[in-house]
């Protein structure tokens, strides 16, 4: 997917982007290569293959979830490494206050520059394990509208680093790839002991390769119980089952 077929794809969903927007489409590009030299940010470099397994990918949150594309919600992504997909979904709608908690320091340096070279605002970047940036006592706990995360980990185990991150009315966007069906039976007893029931499961192909991609999409109904996320490494080696 070249720039011109992204544009075009995404208008046909009605995302009209500027040439400004463009134009930091390119430069993310451009950082992403360069910035890929000295820290390990993706196995995808070939521009056309950048465009669409990770700019177009990373805005299919808002084509499932339209409510992302008119309000300024406040969105955290949790393990968004080089920037996916909270990056490309802020360009597209600049309104949105974006928080980024990633455990990888560097990835956050990586991103500190990107985010001031494309002059974004309302972008927080911050480093710190999701366990403990969620914890009982944390100011983010419960504090966002939206959270999303793509390539981060299993269901079972997301949804403990996650839902508790989500305010009490607000949404969860766990993006996958194929295999989901098996995950989500695994996650379901998680996602209801954390305060969430799955809303919606949508999915998708993306254009030109025809990848599928399964979009879960979950309510926060209720307070996560305080215990919950459990310590860090622990939601890994022991998912709530
Ligand atoms: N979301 C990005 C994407 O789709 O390209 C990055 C995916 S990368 C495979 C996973 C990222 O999640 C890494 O940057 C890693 O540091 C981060 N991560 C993994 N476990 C985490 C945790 N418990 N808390 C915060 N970040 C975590």
């Amino acid at each position: 997917m070249n720039p011109q077929q992204f544009r075009q794809a995404l208008a046909d969903h009605g995302i009209n982007l500027t040439d400004h927007q463009m134009q930091q489409f390119q430069t993310y590009y451009e950082d992403l290569v360069t910035g890929n030299e000295q820290v390990n940010l993706t196995s995808i470099t070939e521009r056309d293959e950048v465009y669409l397994k990770h700019f177009y990918d990373s805005i299919t949150p808002a084509i499932v979830s339209p409510q992302l594309q008119n309000q300024s919600l406040t969105l955290c992504d949790v393990g968004a490494g080089a920037g996916f997909p909270s990056l490309p979904i802020k360009i597209a709608f600049p309104q949105l206050k974006v928080t980024i908690v990633d455990a990888l320091n560097k990835r956050i340096s990586f991103l500190e520059k990107l985010v001031d070279h494309l002059g974004l605002s309302d972008v927080t970047l911050i480093h710190d394990r999701a366990e403990t940036f969620g914890a009982k006592k944390s100011q983010y706990r419960e504090a966002f509208d939206v959270v999303t995360a793509r390539a981060v980990a299993r269901l079972s185990v997301l949804s403990e680093l996650c839902i508790p991150l989500v305010s009490v009315s607000g949404i969860f966007i766990a993006m996958k790839a194929s295999q989901a069906d098996d995950e989500m039976t695994a996650a379901k007893h998680a996602v209801e002991v954390l305060g969430a029931e799955v809303a919606q499961t949508e999915k998708l192909s993306l254009p030109v390769n025809n990848e599928p991609r399964t979009m879960i999409v979950m309510n926060k109904v209720t307070n996560t119980p305080d215990k919950y996320p459990r310590r860090p490494g622990v939601p890994n080696k022991k998912p709530i089952s």
